[in-house]
This record gives structure tokens, C-alpha cells and sequence, in this order.
């Protein structure tokens, strides 16, 4: 592994493993009134099952969106994942480990393209665009204090400390990797607030990094679950 520091400003997401399509919630909301007969329904007609998966989202019938399983690798500072593990209901989670290896000198700093500046109140928030001299401070002051940090740790692995102690100085802006494994319908209630979107008629605030990582969620999610998808965006963006 390198010692030295490194910094970076994106977010990766990768699904890497899945089984989901809107045949599998077609399959399940149509069994309740077609038995084991239902799997021969599916593709009869499209604007049936499309109105279907409206009704189902419409309405909050939201089991038959549970029937499908998702498993994507995300990489992201800490702070994003003490957030995302919020998200309880229908989540699985394994993070790497700072006990059990040494952890890599990877730490956030803001792209150019992230609004520095916080205005309003709390739960009303607006983000305007820094000026050139905050991206410079910004970038300066960070890079600085991780130097410091990670040279820290390193000290303390050096003298015998345990990993699991020395781990204590180090910052929140550390890139961490993690799974994650849901399915449709945690993923929508994660989406719902965890992205801004006009289509949504509940307004939420989230910071922006976190939301990277839900727009890159949701391009493969979409692209899985078309249908499903369009219908979420044209109920509101509401978990059913
Ligand atoms: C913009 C924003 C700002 C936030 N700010 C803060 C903050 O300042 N401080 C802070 O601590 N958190 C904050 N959070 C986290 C937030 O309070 C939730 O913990 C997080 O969004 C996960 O939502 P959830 O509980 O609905 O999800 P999940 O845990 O996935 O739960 C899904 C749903 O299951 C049901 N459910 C789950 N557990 C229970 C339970 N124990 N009892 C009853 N019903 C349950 C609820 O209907 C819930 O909506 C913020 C979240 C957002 C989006």
C-alpha cells in the first residue's frame, strides 16, 4: 500500500451483483389474485403491468417492491457512510475494517463544482458557489490536516500501537469502501431522501456528497428497473 497521501474529490459506485427487474414485482403483486398462474401474466401486456406498477406506487403497495436484490461496492469518505447507515429498514452493510488492516491516505477535498457556502436556517438550507480564494483555503487547510493526521496514525502504528487505537486521529474525510445490498423499495425511501429532484413533492436537504452517491445508485437502478423507476418518479418520488 502507498503512505503517502492522496486526495480526491469523486465518489464510485459499481453495482456488482443483482437480480432485479420489473418482472420480479409484477410477479408479486400479480399473485395475490392470480396464484401460481401469475408468472404467465407477465409481458401479456405491457400497459397493463406499467399501469399495474403505477397503481402499486400510486397507492403504497410496497411489498411487491421487495422481491429483488441489489449489491453495489461504494467508495466514499466516512462521513457519507455514518450517514447512509442511518438508512436501517431493507440495508445490508459490511465496511472495511481500520482494526484489521491499515487503513490508505485517501481523504475528500470539494471538486471546484461543490457549492462551499451555506445560507438560510436549518432544514431550509441553500448552497451558493465558493469563490476561488474559499476552493484555495479549502483545499489548503484539508490537505494539511490530513498530512498531519495520517502522520499521526503512522507514528503510533510505528512506536506498536494497535491499529484499532491509532485509528482514533483519523479524520472523517478518510475514504472508506463498504456493500451495500437492498432492494427497490430501500432503495427509494434511501433516494427519496437522499437526492433533490423537482419531481419529488416532498422537499429534502441532503448534503451533497451523499447524494452523489444516490444519483450514481439510481442511474443503475433505473437502468434495471425502468419501468419501476419511472413510476417512482411519477408518484412524487415517494417510497411506496
Ligand atoms: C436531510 C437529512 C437530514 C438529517 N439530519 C439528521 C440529523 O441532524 N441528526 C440525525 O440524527 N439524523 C439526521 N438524519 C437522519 C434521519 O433522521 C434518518 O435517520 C435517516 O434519514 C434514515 O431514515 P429512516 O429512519 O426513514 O430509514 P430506515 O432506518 O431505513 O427506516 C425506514 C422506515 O422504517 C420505519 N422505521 C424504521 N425504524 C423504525 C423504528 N425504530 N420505529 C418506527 N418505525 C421505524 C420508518 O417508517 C422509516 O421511515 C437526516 C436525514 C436527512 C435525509
Amino acid at each position: 500500500m502507498t503512505e503517502t497521501p492522496s486526495f480526491r474529490s469523486d465518489i464510485t459506485v459499481e453495482l456488482v451483483k443483482h437480480s432485479a427487474s420489473d418482472t420480479d414485482v409484477l410477479w408479486a403483486a400479480r399473485v395475490s389474485t392470480a396464484g401460481e398462474q401469475s408468472l404467465d401474466e407477465i409481458g401479456k401486456d405491457p400497459e397493463r403491468s406499467k399501469g399495474l406498477l403505477n397503481f402499486l406506487m400510486r397507492d403504497r403497495h410496497g411489498s411487491p417492491f421487495e422481491h429483488n436484490s441489489m449489491t453495489f461496492l461504494i467508495t466514499a469518505p466516512i462521513f457519507v457512510f455514518r450517514e447512509f447507515h442511518r438508512h436501517r429498514v431493507g440495508w445490508s452493510y459490511n465496511e472495511e475494517s481500520g482494526r484489521y488492516r491499515q487503513l490508505e491516505p485517501v481523504f475528500y477535498v470539494p471538486g471546484p463544482d461543490r457549492k462551499l457556502v451555506q445560507r438560510g436556517r436549518p432544514g431550509k438550507y441553500e448552497f451558493v458557489p465558493g469563490t476561488d480564494e474559499q476552493h484555495v483555503v479549502v483545499g489548503k487547510v484539508m490537505e494539511e490536516s490530513y498530512r498531519q493526521a495520517y502522520a499521526a496514525y503512522q507514528e503510533m502504528l510505528a512506536a506498536g500501537v494497535a491499529r484499532e487505537v491509532a485509528r482514533a486521529v483519523l479524520p472523517v474525510g478518510l475514504f472508506s469502501s463498504m456493500y451495500a445490498t437492498c432492494n427497490a423499495r430501500s432503495l427509494m425511501h434511501f433516494l427519496g431522501l437522499r437526492t433533490r429532484d423537482e419531481r419529488a413533492t416532498v422537499p429534502t436537504f441532503p448534503q451533497r456528497e451523499i447524494e452523489m452517491v444516490g444519483e450514481r445508485m439510481e442511474e443503475e437502478w433505473s437502468r434495471l428497473m425502468p419501468l419501476t423507476h419511472a413510476a417512482f418518479n411519477a408518484n412524487g418520488r415517494i417510497a411506496p
